[in-house]
């Protein structure tokens, strides 16, 4: 009985928070506001020479971020690894040699501090590198380590003919069959293992303390998976929210601050219930959905902000704490730019409605000059355009899609360009409390080539409209109060009774 009360009283506090005081609680929150730069080391500034990204090469062109309008940075993953991506870690503690010293790592962080710049790591704790020395240390049945990894000595306990990700999940070895969801060079940690489950918060404190603001937390929902457990070992996604829980409680115990965001490729729903530990989740999907919107050059009835306002919802009723961590495209996709047609008109249009949206923009390194990439995974990874002549340009890789895309100094030069465009609105966003900070609802007016919201909160509420369309288009709603911004100055008007949106214009108003 007093449980079930209890439970009631939690509905009513949940029900109950408005969004003014949600949004006071985003602005109170430090890491979890402005734009995040999503960063690709190997490919983003080279500072000795050798064609490869490197820490060093990052800190050099910070300057460049922070004038962008750059808040938050997610490093992709900084650890030794044999391959070119990273993700198969072979040491939690160390920086990757090609990156530079651990040296070089504390002088980052004090430089992108220095310019209000937070840094999140990608951590990756479903697998590590069949390098790593744990995973040497358990081919060996009898090691401490073997329990760390899903072995199986005779395979008969398992299920041998378990796929994943188009292959078999169980790989033989001369000790045994062990579990590699991704990749057999990529083992599978065994969650179930306590001292496993202490060395991952071990490492979450080493960072932690090294002063980066939190984490982004790779495959959430593989930890446990059937292909890869015993039966009746449990269900896996309890055992999922489980161990995030307590990793999550253990990361706040060291900085209440810490951010965690986490890849969960699935649905709504699902993405909700990992937002309850994590409370901040990548919004997949919602990159291609508006790019449709923007190319189709209509809305009809609002309908994309009305499925954001969904999803913001839905989050919220998991947890009122809630971050939703929008982007248009990331490592694992193919570039943005090609479902927006590659017409900077698109490119911008897109830019302007997710970067003043509810929720934490992620924008992919590159995005703000409009490059291209797809499949295989290298090809969305290529080095960013710097001038040709710019000696931190890397050249590890040559990418085949980008030769036309416009590189930095041109951009950089031209006040028309997207580089130009991306940074007024970043720059306005960073310095926007209803933009960076706000809580979204629809706006409702009848033109369905316009998308239209308000971003409130408790003392500023701009009202955010887009004309999709390639036609002047006038919508009917109170346009007086401060311009905040508008793509484009001619054809603009607006008075109390309407306003006029030039084709393909935004306008942020100040109410
Ligand atoms: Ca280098």
């Amino acid at each position: 009985m007093i449980k079930k009360l209890a439970v009631c009283f939690v509905l009513i506090v949940v029900m109950a928070v408005s969004p003014a005081v949600l949004a006071q609680e985003r602005l109170a929150r430090g890491p979890q506001q402005g734009t995040y730069y999503q960063v690709f080391l190997r490919s983003f500034a080279d500072s000795d020479g050798d064609g490869i990204g490197d820490l060093m090469g990052l800190t050099g062109k910070l300057d460049y971020l922070a004038g962008l309008g750059v808040t938050g940075i997610w490093l992709m993953p900084s650890f030794p690894a044999p391959s070119y991506h990273g993700y198969d870690i072979s040491d939690y503690y160390g920086i990757h040699p090609d990156y530079g010293t651990m040296e070089d790592f504390e002088t980052f962080m004090r430089e992108a501090d220095a310019r209000g710049i937070s840094v999140i790591l990608d951590l990756v704790l479903n697998h590590t590198s069949t390098e790593h020395p744990w995973f040497q240390a358990s081919r060996d049945p009898n090691s401490p380590y073997r329990d760390w990894y899903r072995w199986s000595d005779t395979g008969e306990d398992v299920n041998l003919n378990a796929t994943s990700f188009g292959h078999r999940t169980w790989n033989e070895t001369e000790s045994g069959y062990y579990a590699a969801l991704f990749w057999d060079q990529m083992p599978d940690l065994n969650l179930d293992n306590p001292d496993l489950r202490q060395e991952l918060k071990n490492i979450a404190k080493f960072w932690l303390d090294k002063g980066v603001a939190g984490f982004r937390l790779d495959a959430v929902m593989h930890v446990y998976s059937f292909a890869e457990m015993s039966p009746g070992e449990g269900a896996p996604t309890e055992l999922n929210l489980a161990w995030w829980a307590e990793f999550a409680d253990y990361c706040r115990s060291v900085d209440p601050d810490c951010y965690l965001v986490g890849e969960v490729w699935d649905a709504p729903s699902t993405r909700a219930q990992y937002a309850v530990p994590l409370s901040s989740v990548f919004h997949f999907d919602m990159g291609e959905t508006l790019a449709r919107a923007v190319v189709n050059g209509s809305n009809k009835g609002n309908a994309f902000v009305k499925s954001m306002k969904i999803e913001y919802d839905h989050l919220a009723e998991a947890n009122p704490n809630a971050v939703n961590a929008i982007f248009l495209s990331n490592h694992d996709q193919t570039r943005i730019s090609a479902a927006l047609r590659n017409d900077t008109d698109n490119m911008k249009m897109a830019a302007t409605v997710y970067l003043t949206m509810q929720g934490l923009p992620f924008v992919y390194y590159g995005e703000e000059l409009g490059m291209l990439g797809g499949k295989p995974d290298e090809y969305i990874r290529t080095p960013f355009l710097w001038a040709e002549d710019d000696p931190m340009l890397c050249t590890w890789i040559e990418s085949p899609h980008n030769r036309k895309v416009l590189r930095f100094d041109a951009q950089d030069a031209d006040p028309d360009s997207l580089l130009a465009h991306y940074r007024r609105v970043m720059t306005l966003r960073a310095a926007t409390p209803a933009l960076f900070a706000g809580v979204l609802e629809p706006l409702d007016q009848p033109n369905n080539a316009v998308m239209s919201y308000s971003m409130v909160v408790p003392e500023q509420t701009v009202w955010v409209l887009h004309n999709l369309s390639n036609e002047p288009q006038t919508v009917l709603l109170d346009g007086s109060g401060a311009v905040l911004f508008v793509t484009y100055e001619e054809g603009f008007a607006a008075n109390d009774g309407s306003v006029i949106l030039p084709p393909k214009c935004s306008a942020i108003i100040q109410k």
